[in-house]
């Protein structure tokens, strides 16, 4: 469905990727792993046409995505939830739900308030709270119900649960879970590795703004080297 090839960007004369490739089937939940700085964010920044790609290819069923806004290609059905979550801070919660709300695809079953309600049960209570007074947990489960309400075809997560408490960050690994189970295609950023291994299908390994690594969640548990190597973790 998704796929990058070769892909590189730059930050004014600093290049931050050496050429990225990987692929997401329909329904797949993939990775980005690696230490601190070596290009997981701008690598959901170029897929999302945040940062410009400066060379490669990035497709969505064959349509390149390179080069087109970031508008066209949420509308394309990219949903992100980004780090910091950039929840508006002077909308209420319910505000803050549909104001990206859309079907651009035509999906038949659309995401709307009631089931993002039922996902985080906890969000209903806070609907008439303004986004700058609910905390980090409301705030993400904000956003990533915000990105579901735009009926997208991949949720792109950068830094699922950073900064969350233990039991919040439960109830998004939970939630992701349904997500999954319900077929849509997650691509996901998160430093807790034993919660990404029993979600995700693939691991990709990114050190330098390239693949290091790629794998099976199965081959990444069995590989110690790899995982104090690559992960630092
Ligand atoms: P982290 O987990 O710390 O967010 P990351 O793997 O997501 O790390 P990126 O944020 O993509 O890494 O950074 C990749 C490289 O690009 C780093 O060397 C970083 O310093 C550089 N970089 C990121 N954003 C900018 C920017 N706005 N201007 C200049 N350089 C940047």
């Amino acid at each position: 469905m998704l796929s990058l090839r070769g892909v590189t960007a730059h930050y004014g004369p600093s290049q931050a990727l050496f050429g990225m490739s990987l692929d997401i089937a329909p329904g797949q939940v993939v990775t980005l792993l690696g230490r601190n700085g070596m290009g997981k964010t701008t690598t959901i920044h170029a897929l999302m046409g945040i940062v410009a790609a400066t060379g490669g290819s990035i497709t969505l069923d064959g349509q390149e995505l390179i080069g087109q806004p970031s508008f066209r290609i949420a509308n394309l059905g990219l949903g992100l939830v980004p780090e910091g979550r950039q929840i508006f801070p002077n909308l209420t919660l319910m505000e803050n739900l549909v104001a990206t709300a859309s079907n651009h695809l035509g999906r038949a079953d659309p995401w709307t308030v009631d089931r993002v309600m039922a996902l985080f049960p906890e969000l209903a209570d806070r609907a008439g709270s303004m986004g700058s007074l609910l905390s980090g947990g409301e705030q993400q489960m904000l956003a990533i119900g915000r990105a579901l309400m735009t009926n997208p075809r991949l949720l792109i997560l950068d830094e699922a649960t950073e900064g969350l408490a233990p039991l919040i960050r439960q109830k998004i690994w939970a939630a992701l879970g349904a997500i999954r189970d319900e077929g849509l295609s997650i691509l996901v950023v998160d430093k807790n590795l034993s919660d990404l291994l029993r979600l995700a299908d693939r691991h990709y390994i990114v050190r330098r703004g390239q693949v290091a690594w790629q794998g099976s969640s199965a081959e990444l548990l069995a590989d110690d080297g790899l995982r104090d190597g690559l992960l630092g973790v």
